[in-house]
């Protein structure tokens, strides 16, 4: 049998094997492997000439690193009867290649001879090489999937989730708990979930890889104790194997959106009584005055001023005066229409706009306010209810060229004409 002569009658015959080929010879049970034969390929991982290694222990031409795994791999080999495999590596001028041992048995018919074993030996370097990077990769994007601080959620085509990194569960409330392989629908408010899978299927079948998702429009997210968050999304694509699998970038705006809103209330609205500030009662005059024109529509305004509003304050503090104009500004305010607009002019002044309303509208809704202002005294200064009148000046569209400065002028007009014909009434400015 081939595998069973000496290095000189088979060597040659090795030689057309190729891969590395090595055929050792059992000495002991304690598994003393002697190398029988090999081929020229087998230099590269015994690193010295065949011709002195053959009929020598493995362990006096490897290294114990190396002799180990052979020799452990032959003896499994011999004892289940079987082939067995195994990855070394060989370690050479700073440089590490691997090799992957076959090692089968070879039934002994030679007498006086120990059992061989017959070892393939085949170069998978390239191939470890490749793994390892494929490692590497792998625990960058774990760490940096891990440590983001925003929420990374990977979903497939159902929904269903594939990755939750830990501050997409702090974010919607899941930390903890193994959420992969539910559906991401319990994190989308139940009034969205219908349409969701119809957003999926479209970016899913878009050219863009990457886009972020309704930035104009706030998205809503939901966190696991029922409660409804804004959150903006970044969303991309990418295929695994015949899969596509999609992920989400999610920032927790709640803060920003709280911050935005208080700016902007601040800078519309007047601190004292919420009602808008002047800034925006001029511009939402023009706007509002731009359209009825165009439309042909009728609007008025109303300017308001306190009757003798000086005195309360001497009479009564400052405090009480602020607290009357917060009154003043809940009182008249709970006359208005949704599309009216309540504004503080100035100290006691307020005006108010009211768009799709002629001069007569605006007279009785003028003379409601009024009396709603008699009907209520304010309550809370020196213990008893402060009486506070206001007197009117109405100004309605007529001619379409009047800019909102001249509407102004005429209701301050009428305003001034209220004053002086005693105050607590209502003036058309005709
Ligand atoms: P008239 O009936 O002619 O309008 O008399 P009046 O006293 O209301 O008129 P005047 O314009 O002389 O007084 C307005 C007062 O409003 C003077 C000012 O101290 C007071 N005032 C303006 N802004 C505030 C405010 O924010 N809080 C308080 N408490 N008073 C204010
Ligand atoms: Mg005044
Ligand atoms: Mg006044």
């Amino acid at each position: 049998m081939l595998f069973e002569g000496s290095h000189r009658d088979i060597g040659p015959s090795l030689e057309s094997i190729g891969a590395a080929f090595a055929i050792f010879e059992m000495k002991s049970a304690d598994g003393a492997a002697v190398l029988a034969s090999a081929n020229t390929l087998f230099e590269e991982v015994s690193a010295r000439p065949v011709a002195e290694c053959v009929g020598r222990a493995l362990s006096e031409f490897v290294p114990r690193y190396v002799e180990k795994p052979i020799r452990e791999c032959l003896l499994r080999c011999l004892k289940e009867q079987s082939p067995q495999e195994d990855e070394l590596v060989v370690e050479r001028e700073g440089s590490s290649r691997w090799w992957r041992l076959v090692a089968s048995p070879v039934v002994p018919t030679l007498a006086g001879q120990g059992p061989r074993v017959i070892s393939t030996l085949i170069e998978i370097t390239e191939k470890k090489l490749l793994q390892q990077e494929l490692e590497v990769t792998r625990q960058r994007f774990e760490a940096v999937v891990q440590t983001a601080y925003d929420g990374v959620v990977s979903i497939d085509e159902k929904q269903t989730i594939k990755l939750m990194n830990e501050s997409a569960k702090y974010i919607f409330g899941v930390i903890g708990e193994n959420v992969v392989g539910s559906n991401l629908s319990r994190f989308i408010p139940q009034r969205f979930r219908v349409k969701h899978p119809d957003y999926v299927a479209s970016f899913r079948n878009s050219s863009v890889d990457a886009r972020p998702m309704e930035s104009r429009v706030p998205v809503r997210g939901l966190r696991a104790d029922g409660s409804e968050f804004p959150i903006e999304v970044t969303i991309s694509k990418i295929r695994v194997g015949s899969e596509i699998e999609m992920t989400a970038v999610i920032r927790d705006i709640s803060e920003r959106v709280r911050l935005i809103e208080e700016l902007s209330r601040a800078a519309s609205n007047d601190p004292l009584t919420g009602a808008f500030n002047r800034r925006h009662g001029l511009a939402a005059l023009k706007s509002e005055l731009a359209r009825c024109t165009r439309f042909g529509h009728s609007i008025s305004v109303v300017m308001i001023d306190l009757d003798h509003f000086k005195q309360i304050n001497d009479s009564y503090g400052h405090a009480c005066g602020d607290s009357v104009l917060k009154t003043v500004v809940e009182t008249v305010g709970g006359t208005l229409r949704e599309t009216d607009i309540l504004c503080r002019w100035g100290g006691e002044e307020f005006l108010i706009l009211l768009p799709e309303t002629s001069a007569e509208e605006a007279l009785s809704f003028a003379e409601r306010a009024r009396q709603a202002l008699v009907a209520q005294p304010v309550a809370g200064c020196d213990e008893q209810a402060v009486a506070v009148t206001a007197s009117f000046g109405v100004a309605a569209l007529v001619d379409k060229a009047t800019t909102p400065e001249q509407l102004i002028g005429r209701a301050d007009k009428a305003l001034y004409r209220a004053k002086e014909e005693g105050r607590n009434r209502v003036v058309l400015d005709r």
